[in-house]
């Protein structure tokens, strides 16, 4: 089929590569210059394993990108990629993505065959009726061939490719049997017995990613919050989560407590779905403590920092700034509020992070960022890990060199216990 995708961040890029891997004939439309002229010499505009290599592979045959809209109309379905940022007040931000569906429906006006346009974004189930069908339909001139739907995104960055070419459901929301048979159409390689598919209306599909994401981020906070009181006890938070994660009730994933959940999706979905459950007058408990369990993990990694070190004229090493391993993402990171936190009790800082560094300093310039977690760690008198990269458990005589060795593992990564001050998180 032919494809156009709007918007080529981490999901736009990661869905255009791997359609086109699916055989599909697809255009990847970006209004920034730059992450165009980046993917069509076949490089990810972001950090994401496997990515590259597909686009090496079909870049300027199965794959182009460009600034235009032009080929909108030409392509049989239109799949909308663009960020929806959280608000103040939590509460999705929805001008860059109606923008774009204005400029697709712009782009169809003229067009006669029927043609779908797909919000691959995540927006909450009231946004699609009031907002999005009809702003394509404005900016359409009113062409009923145009049909709008929602396909949400499962994916995870740092295993995204690996994820959409692999998934557990595939959910299409829409308003009739044409357009889900399209959307059969478009993913018909990766349907098989592995991947359920949810056909649904629109705001059901919308709704059934926000409750995806708050269920996963209620897990995470109530298992810290778990492993907060077994910290209190002197206990081992995982001995006690390996063995509820038995009950197949339960299941063993997403038991690892730690720092806490960051990035683009988990904080900023938890928040959407707590203002939209607000604007319809209902107070969403749950999901409001889960959030604020979230907030305090950081708070209690600097109070078990504080524990051990002064931090006056001290200098720390922050080991892992992106949201988790793998990714360069540092959006809601667990890093941020904790260097700045560091920052605003004038303490020095050293961070090291394997690729996210230049994504931090744009953050804080001002801090030492070092090219390696020994050099971070090199005379520090404490040391805060914040992301579980692989490298991190390999550290050990990097530790010796510290002036100090307390070293607060928020991530469980830390393989090395002897000769020196160790505390877990909730361990
Ligand atoms: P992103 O910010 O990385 O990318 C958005 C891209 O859209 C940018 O490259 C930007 O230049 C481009 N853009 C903005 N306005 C445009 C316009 N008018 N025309 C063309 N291009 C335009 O966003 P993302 O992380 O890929 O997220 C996109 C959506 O997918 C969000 O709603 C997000 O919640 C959802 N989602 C994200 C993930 C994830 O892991 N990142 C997973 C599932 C769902």
């Amino acid at each position: 089929m032919r494809i156009t995708i709007i918007g080529s961040g981490y999901v736009g890029t990661t869905i255009a590569a791997c359609f086109a891997e699916l055989g599909h004939e697809v255009t990847a439309i970006d209004i920034d210059e730059a992450v165009v002229e980046t993917l069509n010499d076949g490089r990810a505009p972001i950090t994401e394993p496997g990515l590259d290599e597909l686009l090496e592979k079909h870049i300027g045959n199965h794959l182009t990108a460009t600034t235009s809209y032009d080929a909108v109309p030409e392509s049989d379905v239109t799949f909308l990629a663009i960020g929806t940022p959280s608000n103040e007040n939590g509460s999705i931000e929805l001008t860059g993505l109606e923008a774009a569906a204005e400029a697709t429906g712009d782009a169809l006006a003229d067009k006669s065959d029927r043609h779908l346009v797909i919000i691959k974004s995540t927006v909450t189930p009231p946004s699609i009726g009031a907002v999005l069908e009809p702003v394509v339909s404005k900016g359409a001139n009113g062409n009923d061939a145009i049909e709008v739907g929602m396909n949400p995104e499962f994916l995870r960055e740092g295993s995204a490719v690996s994820d959409f070419l692999n998934p557990d459901k595939l959910v299409f929301g829409t308003r009739s049997a044409w357009a889900t048979d399209r959307l059969h159409d478009v993913f018909e390689p990766l349907i098989g017995t592995e991947s359920s598919v949810v056909e649904t209306d629109p705001e059901t599909a919308a709704m059934i990613k926000y409750a995806n994401n708050a269920f996963f981020a209620s897990k995470i906070s109530l298992v810290n919050d778990l492993g907060n009181i077994c910290k209190e006890f002197g206990l081992d938070a995982y001995e006690v989560m390996d063995a509820i994660g038995l009950d197949d009730r339960i299941s063993d994933r997403f038991l690892r407590s730690g720092v806490g959940w960051g990035g683009s999706c988990f904080p900023k979905d938890v928040n959407a779905i707590i203002a939209a459950a607000r604007k319809e007058g209902y107070d969403p408990a749950v999901l409001e403590a889960a959030v604020a369990v979230n907030d305090r993990q950081p708070r209690r990694m600097l109070e078990l920092l504080t524990s051990h070190v002064a931090l006056e004229d001290a200098r720390i090493a922050v080991l892992g700034l992106s949201f988790k391993p793998d990714t360069d993402d540092i959006r809601n990171s667990r890093a941020i509020p904790v260097v700045q936190s560091l920052l605003d009790q004038g303490v020095e800082l050293a961070a090291y992070d394997p690729v996210a560094a230049d994504e931090m300093a744009a953050l804080f310039p001002t801090i030492e960022y070092a090219d390696s977690a020994g050099d971070a760690l090199f005379e520090s008198d404490g040391a805060l890990i914040l992301t579980d990269w692989d490298e991190f458990s390999d550290l050990e005589s990097e530790f010796d060199a510290m002036a100090t060795p307390v070293v607060i593992d928020g991530r469980r990564c830390i393989n090395r216990r002897d000769g020196i001050i160790y505390e877990g998180l909730t361990w």
